[in-house]
């Protein structure tokens, strides 16, 4: 997406990490460094196309009025069925393999080869379960285009499969190490990809899967719910504003790691080689101390506890040293829960003195005569007190915490 084309998955995630990221990918159009791992799940993806296309069956659509194009009624009727066709054989998909193989991104001919007997695996063992498992679907690699209450939106779509009910599923490959549930349960693409699939096709969606290749495991969760499409349309909302505002800040974070743009990135900006010498030696005298502050601070503590279990043997609050005297001091807050304190002050019919609830106000409720004693009975028992102590220091040139 550049400003005012639609918004992919890809495009919102990149600029909900970094703004300034997705300006030099989607604006100034920048390359990025070709990677292994994505020309391999590039090439696994296109021979599952291959394998699994012949088995379309087209799926109803919505049209620009909102109307169905044919109903699955229609298509039961006199159109087409879940497809017989003869899939690839084994070595045609070896075959479609080799075919689609590119050798670009990889960092040595080792790992092109480890990615490639991945790759031959990994389709084999599909394939031998899709021998037994053969999908219905709807779809395979495709666009799709919707407006979403306003921001238009599009996305490319593995494949979209019809259920037995007469659903639809949507299937997200991943080649990926590991894919857990949560994954599917989480994942905001699968959710666009709902809301891409039900501006589309007539029939519901009933089912979301990201399919794990390496482990042959369909994730399979239900469809969001309205109120989980709503917070993220919110989410997309803030995203498409950004980018017609040009807000393209840079925010710096993980992602920073495989961001190819470190060179023109303000947050990476290297210092003038003049200085370099000079301001190096600053930041190893920062971080030794940042490591002394460390070591004092633990120290300290220790100490403190060391005093704290003296004073309760001996039950003293002074202790003198050689130049200055420890003083222990007492603080006490209280706590009220929220829950607790709004029902009794409703039953009472107080509900307007709750404030924000705060221990200061219901300590002031505590206090007032005005307030009847059992309701400040109830209250002052569903707090909890808690007792710090710290260590202060008289006669000395500075103060200890503990
Ligand atoms: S280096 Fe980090 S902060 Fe800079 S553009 Fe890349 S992702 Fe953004």
């Amino acid at each position: 997406m550049t400003v005012g084309t639609p918004l992919s998955y890809s495009s919102f995630r990149t600029y909900a990490e970094c703004p300034l990221r997705w300006k030099f990918l989607y604006v100034d159009r920048l390359p990025e460094t070709p990677r292994g791992y994505f020309t391999f799940g590039r090439v696994v993806h296109s021979v599952l196309e291959e394998l699994v296309r012949p088995l379309l069956t087209p799926g109803a659509r919505r049209l620009a009025s909102g109307e169905a194009q044919r109903t699955l009624d229609d298509w039961h009727a006199g159109g087409p069925s879940p497809s017989t066709a003869l899939p690839m054989t084994r070595e045609e998909l070896l075959a479609a393999y080799d075919h689609a193989w590119s050798s670009e991104g990889y960092t040595s001919p080792e790992e092109e080869e480890r990615y490639r007997t991945l790759g031959r695996d990994l389709l084999l063992r599909y394939y031998q379960r899709f021998l037994s498992e053969r999908p219905h679907p709807v779809a395979v690699e495709e666009h799709l285009e919707a407006r979403w209450d306003g921001i238009p939106i599009h996305g490319y779509i593995d494949r979209i499969d019809r259920t037995p009910d007469g659903g639809l599923e949507i299937v997200d490959y991943k080649t990926s190490r590991e894919l857990s549930g949560d994954d599917a349960r989480d994942s905001e693409q699968l959710s666009i990809y709902q809301v891409l699939v039900e501006s589309n096709y007539t029939e519901p969606v009933k089912g979301l899967t990201l399919y794990h290749l390496r482990s042959l495991t369909p994730h399979r969760v239900p469809p969001r719910p309205r109120e989980a499409l709503g917070a993220l349309h919110n989410r997309v909302g803030t995203v498409v504003n950004g980018i017609r505002a040009e807000a393209f800040e840079p925010t710096p974070g993980r992602q920073c790691g495989r961001c190819d743009f470190q060179s023109r990135c303000p947050e990476f900006r290297a210092v003038p080689s003049t200085d370099g010498t000079r301001l190096g030696e600053l930041v190893d005298r920062f971080d030794a101390l940042r490591n002394q502050e460390r070591v004092l601070s633990e120290e300290l503590r220790q100490t403190a506890d060391e005093l704290h279990r003296a004073a309760e043997q001996f039950g003293v609050h002074r202790i003198p040293g050689s130049r200055s005297v420890a003083l222990r001091r007492r603080e006490e807050t209280w706590q009220y829960p929220a829950e607790t304190v709004r029902s009794l002050l409703n039953e009472a019919g107080l509900s307007e003195r709750a404030g924000q609830g705060s221990p200061e106000e219901i300590r002031r409720l505590l206090r007032d005569p005005g307030v009847n004693a059992e309701l400040r009975r109830r209250l002052a028992e569903s707090g909890a007190r808690r007792v710090k102590w710290y260590w202060e220091l008289e006669g000395g040139s500075e103060s200890g915490g503990g």
